[in-house]
C-alpha cells in the first residue's frame, strides 16, 4: 500500500512511518494540510490511504480533506480512504472529521496493532469497491456489444452516431450511415437451421470489416439488420464503399457443415446533412427508406437516399 502521512508533529510522523514500514507500506509525508493537497494532486491515483492529523497550522486536516474530496468528486476519481488522527477524543471533533469526508478516526497515541487492523478494514472496502467497478464495466461492455457477432449493440450504435454528429458539428467531418439487411435470410434459417444462420451473420460482419477496415463501426440493429457508420467521405465515396461491401459479401460464401450458403445484402445509405435540419432519427429513417427501396427494386444492391426520395 502507498500511504500519505500528514502531521505537523515530527515525532508522530516518525512513529507512524516506523509502524507502516513494518506493514510493507510505501510512505510519503506532508507537514501540513496544504502540502497534503499538493501531494494528493501529484500522487492521487497511486495512493491507497491517507492518515491525516486534525490539528495543524494554516490549512487544518479537516480543510485539507474537504479540498481533496471535492477534487475527487469533480474529477470522478475512485474512493480513497482517509483516517483522521487526533489527540482529541471529543465527540464533536470525530463528527466533524467524518462529515468532512473522513472514513475513520484514531485517537493519539496510536497503537501499531489498532492501526494495522484499521488499514486491513480499509483495504477490504477498497477491494470490494474495485470489484464493483469492474463488474459495472463488464456489464456495460455486455450491454454495448452484440453477443453473437461482437459488433455494437443497437444502443451503442446510436451513441456512436451521436459521436459522429458531434464530429460533424465541431470539425465539419461528413459522415454516412448505411443500413443493410440480409436478403431472404429466413430461407437460410429454414433450410439449414439457426446455427447456420448465426454462422452466416458472423461471416457477413467479417466481410464488412475486410472490405472496409477493422475499425469501422458496425451495429446489429435487429435480427439480420446492421448499421455501418463511415466518416470523412463524400456521397460518391460512401456509395462506392458500400457497393464494395455488397460485392464482397456476395462473393464470399459461408460454408457450414459441408454446405455452401451464399447470401446477398441490400443496403440503404444516407448522408448526414446539417445539424439544423437533421438528427440521428431522421438519418436512420432516411437510410431505412433507401434500404426499403433497395429491397423493393430487386435486392442485392445499394441505394443512396436522394433528398427527394419519399415513401
Ligand atoms: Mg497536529
Amino acid at each position: 500500500m502507498k500511504v500519505l502521512i500528514v502531521d505537523d508533529t515530527n515525532t508522530d510522523r516518525v512513529l507512524l512511518k516506523l509502524y507502516l514500514s513494518k506493514l510493507d507500506c510505501v510512505v510519503i509525508e506532508a507537514h501540513d494540510g496544504q502540502e497534503a493537497i499538493d501531494l494528493f494532486l501529484e500522487h492521487g491515483q497511486d495512493l491507497d490511504l491517507i492518515l491525516m492529523d486534525v490539528t495543524m497550522p494554516n490549512v487544518s486536516g479537516i480543510e485539507a480533506v474537504k479540498a481533496i474530496r471535492s477534487i475527487q468528486e469533480s474529477q470522478k476519481q475512485e474512493w480513497l480512504p482517509v483516517i483522521f488522527l487526533s489527540a482529541s477524543s471529543e465527540e464533536e471533533s470525530i463528527v466533524e472529521g467524518i462529515l468532512a469526508g473522513g472514513d475513520d478516526y484514531l485517537i493519539k497515541p496510536i497503537s501499531q496493532k489498532i492501526l494495522s487492523v484499521k488499514m486491513l478494514a480499509m483495504q477490504r472496502i477498497a477491494d470490494m469497491r474495485r470489484r464493483l467497478v469492474e463488474t459495472n464495466l463488464a456489464l456495460e461492455r455486455l450491454a454495448s456489444t452484440d453477443y453473437l457477432t461482437g459488433v455494437a449493440s443497437r444502443r451503442a450504435f446510436e451513441s456512436a452516431l451521436e459521436q459522429a454528429m458531434l464530429h460533424f458539428r465541431e470539425i465539419h467531418m461528413p459522415f454516412a450511415c448505411g443500413m443493410f439487411d440480409l436478403d431472404k435470410f429466413k430461407a437460410v434459417n429454414d433450410t439449414f437451421g439457426h446455427d447456420a444462420g448465426d454462422e452466416v451473420l458472423i461471416k457477413v460482419v467479417q466481410c464488412v470489416r475486410a472490405s472496409l477496415n477493422d475499425k469501422v463501426i458496425i451495429g446489429r440493429l435487429g435480427g439480420e439488420e446492421f448499421g455501418v457508420i463511415l466518416e470523412n467521405l463524400n456521397e460518391a465515396d460512401a456509395f462506392a464503399a458500400f457497393d464494395k461491401v455488397r460485392k464482397y459479401i456476395e462473393s464470399h460464401v459461408t460454408t457450414f457443415e459441408g454446405h455452401d450458403i451464399p447470401v446477398t445484402v441490400s443496403i440503404g445509405v444516407a448522408m448526414f446533412h446539417s445539424v439544423e435540419n437533421d438528427n440521428i432519427n431522421t438519418l436512420i429513417k432516411r437510410a431505412d427508406q433507401a434500404l426499403y427501396e433497395a429491397k423493393r427494386s430487386g435486392r442485392n444492391r445499394v441505394i443512396y437516399h436522394a433528398r427527394n426520395m419519399v415513401h
